[in-house]
Parts: structure tokens; C-alpha cells; sequence
């Protein structure tokens, strides 16, 4: 059977199990698994308890793992025909904490459908992804085309960090031929995608320090500098006039601009009029070849307890994108020499380097990619491309490592206005059940091709 045939047959199959997979989306975006540290654990244990529960109900022998300090992840196995190669599915249950509540036009974990999109945080990011797995695996009725193994992460968002533990400890039941990564979104409402690079990511922390103790402002001030003063001053030394990367020693790309216009990406942010945007060369190439830098949180004093003291300290938190190609370790080291060279005034700076995870580049070539390629050609009756993406998956470079055969495919299950770690996160229900008739029809073609 050929990719449409095969997409046109089991697209009746998954809409016959749509109102039940959407139950089960909505059950676990109702649980609030933020695994971002200080947060409570028993939330994202919750999600991993109902995760194995609803791949059980789907036909797989899904199980929650824990591993010392870690959040506990889901794995499991079905068995396929005889002979048939093994895909893994990946997604992963835990989210983002959802930021503050008045930004949010209804509940965060009271998932809500408006004009064709379900809201909630992780409706989207990324129990979508769970959702189209246990889609694809129900329109089978529960006994898959080929070999299924499952690993549903629980500690993505707050950085992946017992990944390789995990993989290591759950080697026989993770193994596999290729891998489904459904946690990256497509190009636009309509344009299906596979996500074939992805940027890295490095943290540091920069605290600042100018005196040993606060003093008066009006004693000392200007002759004594603030520590928010210099820290601004040394934070506005990453960037130039036009907001590019003025960080020596990094990578920079360009990226295939596609049909990305300035008002499509200023549409989708929410861009205030008179701002600009930074950086130069084709909008892609900025957000997914280029490094980027952003402040992503400070410490000092709050507005509301101000007095008329100069503050002896103030720290930041940056976080950097790292270019396809680009050692992520190499990248960091890059940005500490360049904080620790632009100290303004002779400032005190300590630098805690915090974790990094390696950029992506995606093999175009081989039998799992061309069955996805046909199988998201074939549920949207159109084309799929190629794209990159700025976000980090630092699964990618784990599984790679620890099964270099297994072809990795990045799907989406968003979209560009689903607002992804932001409020108001949501899911584009039409466009989801085509995610779900594609991963349906992958398994069918994907199953096939290995019984040649
Ligand atoms: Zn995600």
C-alpha cells in the first residue's frame, strides 16, 4: 500500500479514537508536572503514573522508571510483526511552570478549547506528543506494524539530566531502529515539517559584586558605582548596535530563508510596533544557525522594597543558543571570556557555569526519514520540508550516543502560534489530527519497509 492509500485508510481509524486520546491529553494536562527545580515532585510523578496508564490502555507494557534524584520517566514495549524494525517514541511530561496567572486567559491546567485550539500548558509542549503516539499506536487497535519501544522523559524542561542514566538502565527495553522525537512543531498551520537541526544550549550565572556592603546613595553616589549599574553595563557588552552577538569565537550559519517574512515572526511574538527586530542576515538564519544570548532572569533589589541605597550586588542568569556545529562546552567558555574581559569598572564577578547540551544536525537520507517524508506528505496532501529550529533537545545527543544505528526524526506537534513555554499554550486540534494520521502512517510504511 502507498503512503496515501495507507494515510486514507487510517484516517477514519483516528478520528474513531480521537474523543478518547483527547480525554486522555486533557487528564494530563490537568496535572501540573513542572519539573523545573522547587517545584513539588508529586505532580510530575502524577503524570507519570497516568502516562504509563494510558499506553497500557493503548496496548503497550508501559512502566514508570525512577532513577536516584532524577524524575521518573515512562518506557515500555509492543511487540511487531515478526522481522519488522522497532521505532522508539519519544515525547516528554513534564512542563513548563506556566508563568504568572493574569496572563493567562483561562486556567493553565484547565485545559480549554477556543476556535479550533485546545489551551493549557502542556496541551502543546509536550503532552501533544504523548497524545499522537498513543493516536498512532489505538488507530492499530493496539497491535502496531512494527516493533514499538517508548520513552516519555519527565525532566526535559528542567534539562534532561539523567538522560544517559536512564538510556543506560533501560538499554534492552529503549533499543531500537529509529527514533520519533514528536516535540518540535511544524513550519506553518498547513506545511508539515521535519525538524533537521536544532540549536544547543549553555548556561552561566554572573554575580556582580562592587562593595562589601550596602551604602548610602547619596553619600557615595557618584563616586561609589551600583552593582545593577555595572551589571547592565556588562550585560549590554553581549550584543552590538544591532543586536548581534558581540561574543568572539562562535559559529554563525545561514539558514534557507523559506517564505519567513518580518511580519510573520512579529505576528507570532506579539512584537510591540516600534521595536526591532536584532541581528542580521535572513530571519531563519538568525534563529536557527546564529547564537543568540538573553538575559533569562536577575537577582536585585525589587522596585517595591527600593531605598536610597547603592546595592553592593546583583547576579544574572544568561542563556545561550549554540549554533548547529559548535561545540556547546566551547560556546560557554566563549561567553565566560568575554563577561569575565568586559567587568566594567573593575567589578568582581563570579561566574557558575551552569549546563550545556549539544546543537543537532539530522541525517536527510535513509529509509526512516523517507517514510516519514511520504507519510507527512501524505496526511496533509502536501510536501513536507525541511527546517531547523532554535530550541535545544539535548535528548538528541544522548540517544545518539548511546545507539549511533538508530535514525532520529524530529516531527512537530506544534505549531508557530501555540506559545510553547509561554501563557496561553495551546493546540492546533485540526493540525493535530493530521500529527496523528502521519505518525500512524510512518509506523505502517516504516514497519513495511524493514519486511522489505
Ligand atoms: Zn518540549
Amino acid at each position: 500500500m502507498n503512503a496515501k492509500q495507507l494515510a486514507n485508510d487510517l484516517r477514519p481509524k483516528v478520528r474513531a479514537s480521537m474523543s478518547e486520546v483527547r480525554a486522555g491529553l486533557e487528564r494530563l494536562a490537568r496535572v501540573p508536572s513542572m519539573s523545573a527545580p522547587g517545584y513539588d515532585l508529586a505532580p510530575v510523578r502524577e503524570s507519570a503514573k497516568l502516562t504509563a496508564e494510558l499506553f497500557k490502555a493503548a496496548g503497550v507494557n508501559a512502566r514508570v522508571v525512577e532513577r536516584e534524584g532524577a524524575h521518573p520517566a515512562v518506557v515500555g514495549r509492543a511487540d511487531g510483526p515478526k522481522g519488522s524494525p522497532t521505532v522508539l517514541l519519544y515525547a516528554h511530561h513534564d512542563v513548563q511552570p506556566p508563568g504568572p496567572r493574569d496572563r493567562w486567559t483561562t486556567d493553565p491546567f484547565t485545559p480549554t478549547e477556543r476556535d479550533g485550539r485546545l489551551y493549557g500548558r502542556g496541551v502543546a509542549d509536550d503532552k501533544a506528543g504523548i497524545a499522537a503516539h498513543l493516536s498512532a499506536l489505538r488507530a492499530y487497535g493496539g497491535r502496531p506494524p512494527c516493533g514499538v519501544a517508548l520513552f516519555i522523559e519527565g525532566e526535559e524542561e528542567s534539562g534532561s539530566g539523567h538522560l544517559l542514566d536512564f538510556l543506560s538502565a533501560e538499554k534492552d527495553t529503549v533499543r531500537c531502529d529509529a527514533v520519533i522525537i514528536a516535540d518540535s512543531a511544524n513550519w506553518r498551520i498547513g506545511q508539515p515539517a521535519i525538524t533537521t537541526t536544532l540549536r544547543g544550549n549553555a548556561l552561566v550565572t554572573v554575580e556582580l559584586r562592587v562593595s562589601d556592603h550596602a551604602v548610602h546613595s547619596g553619600g557615595f553616589g557618584g563616586a561609589v558605582p551600583d552593582a545593577l549599574m555595572a551589571l547592565a553595563r556588562l550585560l549590554a557588552s553581549l550584543h552590538d548596535d544591532l543586536g548581534r552577538v558581540a561574543v568572539k569565537g562562535l559559529k554563525s550559519d545561514d539558514a534557507d530563508p523559506l517564505d519567513l517574512k518580518e511580519d510573520d515572526l512579529r505576528k507570532w511574538v506579539g512584537t510591540r510596533p516600534s521595536v526591532r527586530l536584532i541581528g542580521d542576515g535572513s530571519i531563519t538564519s538568525r534563529l536557527w544557525r546564529k547564537p543568540s544570548l538573553s538575559v533569562i532572569g536577575l537577582d536585585a533589589t525589587p522596585v517595591r522594597e527600593a531605598s536610597n541605597t547603592l546595592w553592593p550586588v546583583a547576579t544574572a542568569r544568561i542563556s545561550m543558543r549554540v549554533p548547529p556545529g559548535q561545540d556547546a562546552k566551547a560556546a560557554q567558555d566563549a561567553l565566560v571570556a568575554h563577561l569575565l574581559s568586559h567587568a566594567p569598572w573593575g567589578a568582581e564577578l563570579n561566574i557558575t557555569r551552569g549546563p550545556t547540551g549539544e546543537a543537532y544536525t539530522g541525517a536527510t537520507t535513509g529509509p526512516a526519514y523517507a517514510a516519514l517524508k511520504d507519510a507527512l506528505g501524505a496526511a496533509w496532501g502536501r510536501e513536507a520540508i525541511d527546517i531547523g529550529q532554535g530550541g535545544s533537545i539535548p535528548f538528541l545527543f544522548d540517544f545518539a550516543r548511546t545507539f549511533p544505528d538508530a535514525a532520529l526524526l524530529v516531527t512537530g506537534v506544534e505549531d508557530p502560534e501555540s506559545n510553547a513555554h509561554s501563557e496561553n499554550e495551546s493546540l492546533h486540534l485540526a493540525e493535530f489530527e493530521n500529527v496523528c494520521v502521519a505518525e500512524a502512517t510512518f509506523l505502517g510504511l516504516f514497519g513495511g519497509s524493514g519486511r522489505g
